[in-house]
């Protein structure tokens, strides 16, 4: 048990579920603690781990079958902040794989795509991408603008996407475009080598700089039909998110045209309850470097533990530390009993992040002048934190999400 585990989380874990989450922690302390702030000071993406990464058999988390491994979504969830703990790129990294691109194929793809793609994911041989947000469309990616053409035996996709994480390097890009028929958002399997794809990394990024994320343009790439998802209808092993409001239609307040499609919803809501538990390892990390820290460091001939200011900020961080645990523990217990809804899954990503950003934020006033080097992970998890308050849907956006749950009144678009 680390020190910031003060209510013993492992209590409320089964045995699979703690061995998992020991399996992971040896692993990330061993192998990848040592050479991680190298990698995000050069910006650089290790490849190498990926086959210890792999080894530990979590790439695809809840699906079953297809050499995944069909652990509970708390195990998942366990896993993420395991890895984040030590390092959020990493996390980042196979969220974004696991638990978006992924979790889209097992949800929305046909029998046959799930044979040929999820069994070598499942063991990072090959890799995945999740491409939504785009240049002009971030929050607002439900007005997408990426076309879908149809021709004789598959689709033209024209357009270009942003931030999308492992694109540079990924095998298989989930890309979202607007079916020019329809007018509907569609789902489709882009490879790596597809003729007018181009995947241009992102520089000058000041948090998960590990993380590879990318520019993607899309000129004319032909896909073929067998690569379109044909979408929700395959939905049965994973616990459907409800939607309270889908009943009422109009207070949702978009066109139906410009509604996300049930699968990217539904993908949403499991992949943001992982994302959920990335500040919660982030913190962890970040208190139990902190706790060693203070009982060492010497000032005015005492340790600085010692000191009534730097207790209160080390049991302000551990309290938010076990709430955000607990938060976390509830939202996979209401996925796993299919009570979980968009709102309770937005306010909990929103929260969660916002606890972290002062706890993290603490930590790193706590080691002086340390807390700004990268040599001591406080600095550099700090900075992780960031964009991780922004993706998945900001702050703002889960808050305007658990808003429009709670009232009934979608409020993203200003008043007319
Ligand atoms: P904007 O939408 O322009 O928002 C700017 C600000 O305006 C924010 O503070 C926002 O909260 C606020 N705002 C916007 N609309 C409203 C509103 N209606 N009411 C109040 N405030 C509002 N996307 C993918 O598809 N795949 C990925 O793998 C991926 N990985 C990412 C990794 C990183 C490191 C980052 C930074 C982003 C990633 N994203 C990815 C994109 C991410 O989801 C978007 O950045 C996010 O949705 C916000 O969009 P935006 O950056 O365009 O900000």
């Amino acid at each position: 048990m680390s020190t910031s585990d003060y209510y013993q989380l492992d209590d409320l874990l089964t045995p699979e579920e703690q061995g998992l989450r020991m399996k992971v922690r040896e692993c990330m302390e061993k192998e990848i603690a040592p050479i991680m702030a190298k990698y995000w000071e050069k910006a650089e993406f290790p490849f190498h781990v990926v086959p210890k990464l792999g080894a530990l058999g979590i790439a695809g988390g809840t699906i079953k079958g297809y050499g995944c491994p069909g652990v509970s979504i708390t195990a998942n969830a366990i896993c993420a902040a395991e890895i984040a703990r030590v390092d959020a790129s990493c996390s980042t990294f196979i969220l974004v794989h696991s638990s978006l691109g992924m979790l889209t194929i097992s949800i929305g793809g046909s029998e046959a795509q799930k044979q040929k793609y999820l069994p070598s994911l499942s063991q990072l041989k090959t890799i995945a991408c999740w491409g939504l947000t785009e240049p002009d469309y971030g929050s607002d990616a439900s007005s997408l603008k990426t076309t879908a053409t149809k021709v004789d035996g598959g689709w033209i996709l024209e357009g270009q996407k942003r931030w999308i994480g492992n694109s540079t390097f990924a095998d298989v890009l989930v890309i979202f475009a607007r079916n020019t028929t329809t007018n509907q958002i569609n789902t489709f399997l882009v490879m790596k080598d597809a003729p007018g794809l181009q995947a241009t990394k992102i520089e000058n990024k000041i948090g998960l700089r590990i993380v590879q994320n990318g520019d993607i343009v899309l000129k004319r790439v032909f896909v073929p039909d067998e690569d379109r998802l044909p979408g929700i209808n395959s939905f049965q092993d994973t616990n459907k998110v409800h939607y309270p409001w889908e009943t009422d239609g109009p207070i949702l307040g978009f066109l139906v045209a410009y509604s996300l499609t049930a699968l990217c919803k539904q993908v949403l809501a499991a992949s943001r309850l992982m994302v959920a538990w990335q500040p919660i390892g982030i913190s962890m990390g970040v208190y139990d470097m902190c706790h060693r820290y203070l009982k060492e460091r010497k000032q005015f001939g005492a340790p600085l533990a010692a000191f009534q200011l730097t207790q209160q900020k080390l049991v302000c961080m551990l309290g938010n530390i076990q709430a955000m645990i607990l938060v976390g523990w509830r939202l996979c217990k209401l996925y796993d009993s299919g009570k979980m809804t968009p709102g309770r899954v937005s306010l909990g990503k929103a929260w969660i992040t916002s606890k972290a950003r002062e706890t993290t934020s603490l930590g790193r006033e706590l080691l002086g002048g340390n807390g700004i080097l990268t040599d001591f992970l406080v600095a550099k998890a700090f900075c992780d934190l960031e964009p991780i308050y922004t993706y998945e849907g900001t702050y703002d956006i889960n808050t305007l999400v658990a808003g429009r749950e709670i009232t009934g009144i979608a409020s993203f678009k200003p008043a007319p």
